[in-house]
């Protein structure tokens, strides 16, 4: 058999076959939270692998999307999310403990991937990804959706164009213990006003914000702010809680958010 090349870097072990048919490897990218396989799809909207000619999927609703699926030890079946919810057999549940993603990066460890071990620079990538030809796209929203699938993906392809604008994003640290951050009930939503020790520069009104309760530093990144609303328990599983929502007002110091429904804790 010819031996697979990531096209980023060259590597060949820890290779897996995106949904276009290109290779990458699951090694990382100098600076960035998120490995050469993630980057790839991401700006390109692919969500879907194949290791040794085998499309990774739920084995019960046929799910592709990576991110939602979940395997357990010693055995090659994948389900996902939304079948393990629905799972009776408590056991089963317990089981599924491992997720592809984790956390930016990409663990298959119930087949023969491997881990990459290659670490390259964000330009190198850029540029190999700029040189690819870019695939024509009917993704504009319809009237209708034939399928959910259809809709998830128009909806996240036009996320990311829009995601496309120069905007960085700013990771602020509060102190519990300091009362900095306040929930209130005010009618049908909860707001949270937030003091900051400083003024901080480039946040906006209808800026969108992510707070998180515990866990790790640096998981919010320009390359993963989406992946982030669509499946926050994934991407910060070391946090209690995560709710997000865009500012409405911000006042020197203070900053108020209303949180949307997209939370978990
Ligand atoms: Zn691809
Ligand atoms: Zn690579
Ligand atoms: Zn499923």
């Amino acid at each position: 058999m010819e031996e697979k090349h990531c096209e980023y870097c060259g590597e060949t072990t820890g290779i897996v076959q995106c949904q276009c048919g290109k290779y990458f490897c699951n090694g990382k990218i100098m600076n960035a939270g998120i490995c050469q396989l993630l980057y790839h799809m991401r700006v390109n909207s692919h969500f879907s692998i194949s290791f040794d000619g085998v499309v990774l999927k739920c084995s019960q609703c046929e799910e592709t999307n990576i991110y939602n699926l979940h395997y357990k030890y010693n055995s090659k079946n994948f389900l996902c999310s939304h079948c393990l919810k629905r799972q009776n057999n408590k056991i089963t549940k317990q089981l599924y403990t491992k997720s592809i993603v984790n956390e930016g990066a990409v663990i298959i460890d119930n087949y023969e991937v491997g881990q990459s071990v290659s670490c390259v620079k964000q330009d190198l990538v850029d540029n190999i990804e700029s040189q690819f030809p870019k695939e024509k796209t009917n993704k504009k929203v319809k009237d209708k959706y034939l399928t959910l699938k259809d809709y998830v993906q128009t909806y996240l392809y036009l996320s990311i164009v829009e995601k496309k604008e120069d905007r960085r994003v700013v990771e602020v640290e509060l102190r519990q213990e300091k009362q900095n951050i306040k929930f209130e009930k005010q009618g049908t939503c909860t707001v949270v006003e937030i003091n900051l020790y400083k003024a901080i520069g480039g946040l906006h009104v209808e800026d969108e914000v992510i707070i998180s309760c515990g866990g790790l530093k640096g998981m919010i990144s320009d390359t993963n702010s989406i992946e982030i609303k669509l499946f926050p328990s994934l991407i910060f599983k070391s946090s209690k809680c995560v709710f997000g929502g865009n500012i409405t007002s911000s006042r020197g110091k203070t900053v108020t958010v209303q949180l949307d429904d997209f939370l978990f804790g």
